[in-house]
């Protein structure tokens, strides 16, 4: 028998064609709106609201898989009312997005967008003794804001560079600490003593808008601030001010508050590093993403329980 599917077009060329039998696809791309008819299952990228009209639009609907790990672009409470099933792909992720993590806080403290602007312009005028002097890691203090998979996995990097590592999370992570020697903190504690501070929470209702005017004021003077998690945490214009006001030293970003605008202030704060969402994008990690979103599906279709679950 096969099943009516809509997938993401943009997610194609990363399909391995095997994994698709028995389903009748119809791919869906980012562009267009969520379409009514009688899909047993969707496979959305990050960037498509699946709320409580799209799935009133899908009343086959049996699973929705997002092709990420954070599901904020998932109405959860609609899904299940419904009996959806949501699914997410965590864990391969993991290391890429450490990775770029890692290429925003070496990026930021040691300013090489300024470098490598300045080589470009052919305004470089050779070795001085003060030109873009940066922030030395060794010795420092980085702030894990949310310590799961990626947190930790960026903590577990910090040693090499000889960083004291802070962590805030609900509970406690004693393996974490005993690898890293990270510890746990309130989040007062963690915007107060760190030098670089990384977002790697969820967006959620509770965390949204995390990081505004008064908790920026909170931090360092001269700290930097680093987000591959989800744009909502930060109030982008409160951050403009505080770069702006040099209060910051520098804001490194993958991600936006209403991708792929980003606020006009921000855009043009100073010493800022800005990427377009690119923390899971390499070749290896997107195709295990849609290779378990597929999966995902095919399990619910079969009547297994699926792989990675979300919940309410
Ligand atoms: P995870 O393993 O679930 O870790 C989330 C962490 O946040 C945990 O430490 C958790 O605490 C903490 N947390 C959750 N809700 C919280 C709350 N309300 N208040 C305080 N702390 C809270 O997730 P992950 O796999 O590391 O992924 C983290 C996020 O990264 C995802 O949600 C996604 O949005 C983002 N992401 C972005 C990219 C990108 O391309 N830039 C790529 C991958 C992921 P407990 O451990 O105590 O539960």
């Amino acid at each position: 028998m096969t099943h009516r599917v809509l997938i993401a077009a943009e997610i194609k060329n990363l399909l391995d064609p095997a994994q698709l039998a028995d389903l009748d696809i119809t791919w869906l791309p980012a562009d267009e709106p969520t379409p009514k008819g009688d899909w047993v299952a969707l496979v959305p990228l990050l960037s498509r609201w699946v709320g409580g009209t799209e799935l009133k639009n899908l009343p086959n609907l049996r699973s929705v898989a997002n092709v990420a790990v954070g599901y904020n672009n998932i109405d959860l409470v609609a899904a299940e009312m419904r009996k959806v099933l949501v699914t997410n792909t965590p864990g391969v992720l993991t290391e890429a997005t450490a990775d770029l993590t890692w290429a925003l806080i070496l990026a930021t403290t040691r300013r090489l967008i300024e470098g490598v602007e300045l080589v470009r312009s052919g305004q470089w005028t050779g070795w001085h003794p003060e030109q873009l002097l940066g922030v030395e890691l060794h010795g420092r203090t980085l702030g894990l804001f949310g310590a799961g998979r990626i947190g930790q996995a960026v903590g577990r990097r910090a040693l090499p560079f000889g960083l004291r590592v802070l962590y805030t999370a609900r509970t406690p992570k004693p393996d974490f600490e005993r690898e890293t020697g990270a510890r746990r903190v309130d989040t007062s504690q963690l915007l107060f003593e760190s030098d670089i501070v990384s977002l790697h929470v969820p967006s959620s209702p509770e965390t949204k808008g995390i990081i505004n005017g008064e908790t920026l004021a909170r931090m360092k003077r001269g700290a930097i601030l680093i987000n591959t998690s989800r744009g909502d945490l930060i109030r982008e214009e409160a951050l403009a001010m505080a770069l702006e006001l040099g209060h910051l030293g520098g804001a490194g970003l993958d991600v936006y508050t209403d991708e792929p605008a980003i606020h006009p202030r921000l855009l043009a704060a100073p010493r800022t590093v800005l990427l377009p969402h690119i923390g899971s994008a390499t070749e290896e990690t997107r195709r295990q993403m849609v290779a378990i979103a597929v999966s995902n599906v095919q399990a619910v279709l079969s009547g297994n329980p699926p792989l990675t679950p979300v919940y309410a």
